[in-house]
């Protein structure tokens, strides 16, 4: 089955209304100049909330999120670097909090994967590469922004259908998924009682520009269509399982994977 696909990911839904669900909350992003961390971020500024954006390359698509954040009329943040550096991550808190005086919301989402591989192809400066953008990035990340978040505060982590299912060709891939999972519910267990509470999404095959850029043309002609709903999801069909997840409305929810993808029923 091939996928009907508009060569361009669909980053909003015109028909979503925000309603403030994130009034006056300061977010950090994290790879939110692209793909599903874009729709995140307007998704975000829609429901009210500033947001500051952590990208790595120099192109237009962290100036194109930062114009569709403030036409929501909230203010925007660009932040280059690797957050696969310590200090770099320090730095990003200490702008936000000079920008915006505060962090209420946490998206661990920026992620990287390689063309598939077999395991004994994959380079030690690969996985040293896949493990530090996915996984130490968090580690990093969340430490520096944990002193300044008060109750009521939210860590979401991009996670995948991969940590679930496995994937052959993805192996380091799949494990720093695995990680985030894992990392998810420990640090709920350990914050809970704060009020701070930490989630992920596990999104299933979502058309964004990681797939072209890391498949061959033969999947990607049939990417997603062997998932229940035989086709690819949309990042806007992402974004508000991350509204939900920042917001007041999963106050009890806590140290959990929320997957959206494509009706695929997995364990855990
Ligand atoms: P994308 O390539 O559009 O966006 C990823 C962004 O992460 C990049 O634009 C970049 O700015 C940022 N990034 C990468 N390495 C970085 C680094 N070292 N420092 C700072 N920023 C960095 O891809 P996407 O599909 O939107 O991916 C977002 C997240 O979703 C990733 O964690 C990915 O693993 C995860 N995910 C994607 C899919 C999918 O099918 N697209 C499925 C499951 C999970």
């Amino acid at each position: 089955i091939e996928s009907e696909m508009d060569p361009v990911p669909k980053s909003v839904d015109p028909s979503y209304q925000g309603s403030g669900k994130l009034d006056g909350k300061a977010a950090i992003i994290t790879g939110g100049d692209s793909g599903i961390g874009k729709a995140v971020a307007i998704y975000f500024a829609k429901e009210g909330a500033d947001v500051a954006i952590s990208y790595l390359n120099e192109d237009q698509d962290a100036e194109t999120t930062k114009k569709l954040v403030e036409e929501e009329g909230r203010k925007c943040l660009l932040i280059r670097g690797d957050v696969g550096n310590e200090a770099h991550c320090q730095q990003i808190v200490q702008q936000v909090i000079d920008e915006f005086g505060k962090i209420d919301i946490l998206v661990n989402n920026a992620g990287e994967q390689h063309p598939k591989k077999s395991l004994l192809e994959i380079t030690d400066e690969q996985l040293q590469k896949t493990f530090r953008t996915n996984v130490f990035s968090m580690f990093y990340l969340t430490k520096a922004v944990l002193p300044h978040l008060k109750q009521g505060s939210s860590i979401i982590n991009t996670a995948s259908i991969t940590a679930y299912k496995g994937s052959p060709g993805l192996i380091d891939y799949s494990a720093t998924k695995g990680a985030i999972v894992s990392f998810t519910r420990s640090l709920s267990e350990s914050l809970a009682d704060k009020g701070i509470r930490v989630n992920g999404v596990a999104p299933g095959p979502i058309w964004t520009p990681l797939i072209p850029s890391t498949f061959s043309a033969e999947h990607v002609g049939t990417f997603g269509s062997t998932q229940p709903m035989k086709r690819p999801g949309q990042p806007h069909e992402l974004a508000p399982a991350y509204v939900y997840l920042a917001s007041n409305d999963s106050s009890y929810v806590s140290g959990q994977m929320l997957h959206v993808n494509g009706g695929e029923v997995l364990n855990g």
